[in-house]
């Protein structure tokens, strides 16, 4: 059976999100059409409003509604440690955490030369301009226990490490593979206490 047009039009949308498939785009968009109007029009204004209203923190590059972002803003921070993340989800999951205390710096992915992305394609050339303010005393790295995070992990102390910087790497019990957003709280905490000089 062919759905009427703007039906389609909604499943393809939910068919973009991750992780649905076409039967469950299917009952979502025939969700949304037994919702009162109001609620269809206040959750269509927050997707439009995300994309709207948050930008990129000029210093950090955090996902953030003001720039500089919130924490790069907050002189109560520890200004002397910077720990590198892949993903603005990685801040979010470390804040969670509410024990570290100093600023971050997200790369937006990790080298990995089988997809075509290099060291100039994430944010690790505005890192090492970071660092050429003498604030910063140690950089923790924080990118993914995989082979591409291991790989930008080595990346980034190779260029830091001339610069007589301390560099750290959190340490492994994450899950192998596993992305450091799904590490639960505990787990990361004692990643980010057993850290080592690399
Ligand atoms: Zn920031």
């Amino acid at each position: 059976m062919q759905y009427p047009q703007p039906i389609s039009k909604l499943i393809e949308g939910f068919m973009r999100l991750p992780g649905i498939g076409p039967k469950t785009a299917a009952r979502l968009a025939f969700y949304v059409l037994d919702m009162r109007e109001d609620d269809v029009l206040d959750f269509a204004k927050a997707l439009v409003n995300a994309k709207r209203q948050l930008t990129y923190c000029s210093v950090c590059h955090h996902i953030t509604d003001i720039d500089p972002c919130r924490i790069c803003e907050d002189n109560g921070r520890d200004q002397t440690v910077l720990c590198v993340v892949q993903e603005s989800k990685d801040v979010i999951a470390m804040e969670k955490m509410k024990e570290y205390t100093g600023l971050y710096h997200v790369l937006h992915g990790c080298i990995s030369p089988v997809d075509g992305i290099g060291p100039e394609d994430i944010y690790i050339p505005d890192l090492l301009k970071r660092l050429q303010d003498d604030t910063i005393q140690e950089v923790i790295i924080a990118t993914n226990p995989n082979i591409e995070g291991e790989a930008t992990a080595m990346y980034i102390s190779r260029l830091i490490k001339p610069t007589g910087l301390k560099v750290t790497r959190i340490a492994h019990g994450l899950p192998v593979g596993g992305d450091l957003e799904y590490a639960d709280e505990v787990t990361l905490s004692k990643a980010i206490e057993g850290r080592r000089e690399i």
